[in-house]
């Protein structure tokens, strides 16, 4: 891997404005949305939350949706729900954000990293089931991309070993398992509604679940673990306005702001859905073509709406490593990224005592990613500008 190449072929760059990985879309009727809550009675806690929560369990068949300030939010109260407390331990993913895992942490938890699948880059199942031991309380699997993890093997596994399931959903939303949609089936699944994810609040996010012991929980630590439920109160209400603090909770609530966002977006996650799966199929396609680039391997049981596509080099066609070609697609005005830091590597997990080498595929997966522009709004021309950047820095460099 030579200094000395330049991170850009030369000649002129594929195009002359910055394409970035990805970007919100936002239409009229989004911000007609957001302005009619403006002039409202409610800014927050108002009439959207419950409109938002239905339609999420609409969107996905679960039977409850808590709403919530956005998804690290969600998996903090999912783990809560899901009695997570100090000496337990998590089992997730390294190839995630950093929330995966911190949520873990957030309740006094360890999370313990299983590696993932060397092609579809999810967690492998059967590394799960080896890291699991007498502490193991939960699973935290992400569904990486938008494919959704292999959740009956996972569901398999929890349930003979007494853990729960939750899904970090961040990526997952529009995406369907065996033919349901992804938050009606582990235990719990936190959605994000970041921009940068397939559909925005601006921030929000939202846990989905069937059970309604997990729904008590949910809502109760989404609002400070207080309570006008009678049915959970200790002492007999003094009066129609008395409420009891009954746990520790947070103020995780989301605005009516940005539900009536979310709910304004969901409008249009089909459409966001079929261009997305376009782009895709048409990166997949060109790709497929150049023996310097692999693409993500996809399980026929997911129906996938992808949030990232993830270009991944094969270094032994090529002269440069990632981040030599990182640099060139920049040069090529490609705003790339690279999803993700594999989570124990960062300081803060290693002064914690984790090391590098617990998962090899996700780490060697790591120095061979980049993520490329994926968003609703990108024209066809940025599509195959892209492909044109892509391809020429492969071909460039190729060995
Ligand atoms: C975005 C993301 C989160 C966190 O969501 P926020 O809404 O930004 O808090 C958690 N997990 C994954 C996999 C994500 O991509």
């Amino acid at each position: 891997m030579s200094k000395q190449i330049p991170a850009f072929c030369g000649g002129k760059p594929v195009r002359d404005t910055k394409l970035f990985y990805g970007h919100q879309y936002i239409d009229e009727a989004d911000i007609q949305a957001v302005t009619d809550v403006l002039k409202s009675d409610y800014l927050t806690c108002g009439p959207k939350i419950g409109e938002l929560e239905e339609k999420l369990c609409r969107i996905t068949g679960a039977k409850y949706a808590v709403a919530c300030s956005n998804g690290t939010a969600a998996l903090h109260i999912a783990c809560l729900a899901a009695g997570i407390e100090p000496g337990d331990e998590v089992i997730t993913t390294p190839v995630t954000f950093a929330a995966s895992a911190n949520c873990a942490l957030y309740c006094g938890a360890r999370p313990v990293f299983a590696d993932i699948h060397e092609d579809t880059y999810n967690i492998d199942p059967k590394s799960v089931e080896d890291r699991v031991n007498g502490k193991t309380k939960a699973v935290v699997a992400v569904d990486f991309t938008g494919q959704s993890a292999e959740l009956d093997e996972l569901q398999d596994i929890c349930r003979n070993h007494k853990l729960v399931l939750i899904e970090d959903g961040a990526h997952v939303i529009g995406t369907k398992y065996k033919g349901r949609a992804n938050g009606s089936i582990a235990d719990m699944t936190t959605f994000s509604f970041h921009p940068v994810k397939t559909v925005t609040g601006g921030e929000g996010g939202a846990v989905l679940t069937n059970h309604e012991e997990y729904y008590r929980k949910l809502m109760l630590y989404r609002t400070h673990g207080i309570t006008r439920d009678t049915a959970l109160m200790e002492h007999e209400p003094d009066g129609s306005w008395y409420y009891e603090q009954v746990d520790l909770g947070y103020n995780y609530r989301m605005t009516d702001m940005q539900a009536a966002l979310v709910i304004s977006q969901l409008d249009k996650l089909q459409m966001f859905s079929e261009r997305r799966k376009k782009i895709v199929a048409r990166y997949n396609e060109a790709f497929s073509g150049l023996p310097q680039i692999a693409v993500q391997r996809e399980i026929p049981e997911s129906d996938t709406t992808r949030h990232l596509y993830i270009l991944r080099l094969v270094l032994e066609k090529l002269k440069i490593g990632r981040k030599e070609f990182f640099d060139a697609l920049w040069a090529e005005n490609i705003c790339c990224n690279v999803h993700y830091i594999p989570v124990y590597y960062f300081p803060y997990y290693q002064k914690l005592g984790y090391e590098k080498g617990s998962c090899p595929k996700a780490e060697k997966l790591y120095e061979e990613i980049i993520s490329l522009p994926l968003y609703y709004a990108m024209t066809d021309k940025d599509v195959e500008d892209v492909i044109l950047a892509v391809t020429k820095v492969a071909e460039y460099y190729s060995l």
